[in-house]
């Protein structure tokens, strides 16, 4: 049966959730963010937020076990049957391990893996005028895509907000952190053969494109 079981990979910054948005609203599969549940359930004080604020302040990985049972309980829910979109999961081996595990389990595979290629210095820019809204969380650029009204976000008048880790410091650890852990994941997929690179350096427009492309001759080959 033709499904859309997808992974956005790429480092913090390259859009990911941007595309991912995008997706969504075209396919109407769910985004998964570990990052957006992980924010949440640090901003709701749950025991899970208290185990991952300190990981996330410091730009370091969430431990994979506790990562890996989110995303389990999350894929098993009604709005997944007809595909997904992960986005900033996995990060590492061991939860690509796990996915394939869980997926198994489940009878379902990945579809594809899209890689968005971005260096490091456009991250850094990106991230530094990176805004999010705080009631849907909208993603906006200063600069690249800015809201209409300063402050205010356009879809549901909610407020924006820059996100703690979004300092270029913890930016920089983060990349590394990503170089170190998460580029491995490219050779990971290359070799089941679902890897497909898109180049996350030209505008939302253009890389959406690319993007839409390469979905649309999933559903068509
Ligand atoms: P970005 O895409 O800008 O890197 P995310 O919102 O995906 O940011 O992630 C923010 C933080 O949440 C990460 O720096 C990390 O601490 C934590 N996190 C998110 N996803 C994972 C994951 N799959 N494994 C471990 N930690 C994660
Ligand atoms: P990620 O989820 O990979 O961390 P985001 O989608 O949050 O990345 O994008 C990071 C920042 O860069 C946001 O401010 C977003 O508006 C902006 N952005 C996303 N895609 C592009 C693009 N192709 N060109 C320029 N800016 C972009
Ligand atoms: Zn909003």
């Amino acid at each position: 049966m033709f499904s859309m079981n997808l992974i956005l990979l790429g480092p913090p910054g390259a859009g990911k959730g941007t595309q991912a948005k995008i997706i969504m609203d075209k396919y109407g599969i769910p985004q998964i963010s570990t990052g957006d549940m992980l924010r949440e359930a640090v901003a709701k004080g749950t025991e899970l937020g208290k185990k991952a604020k300190k990981y996330m302040t410091e730009g370091k990985l969430v431990p994979d076990e506790i990562v890996i049972g989110i995303v389990k309980e999350r894929l098993k829910q009604k709005d997944c049957e007809k595909g997904f979109i992960l986005d900033g999961f996995p990060r590492t081996l061991a939860q690509a391990e796990a996915l394939d595990r869980i997926m198994g389990e489940m009878g379902k595979k990945i579809d594809a893996v899209i890689n968005v290629n971005v260096p490091e210095e456009e991250v850094v820019k990106r991230i530094a005028y990176r805004r999010t809204c705080k009631n849907c969380g909208a993603i906006y650029h200063l600069i690249y895509n800015p809201p209409k009204r300063p402050g205010i976000c356009d879809k549901c008048g909610g407020e924006l907000y820059q996100r703690e880790d979004d300092k270029e410091e913890t930016v920089r650890e983060r990349y590394r952190v990503y170089k170190k852990n998460t580029e491995p994941l490219i050779e990971y997929y290359k070799k089941k053969g679902i890897l497909f690179d898109v180049d996350g350096t030209k505008d939302i427009e253009g890389v959406k494109r690319e993007v839409l492309d390469i979905l649309s001759k999933l559903s068509h080959p």
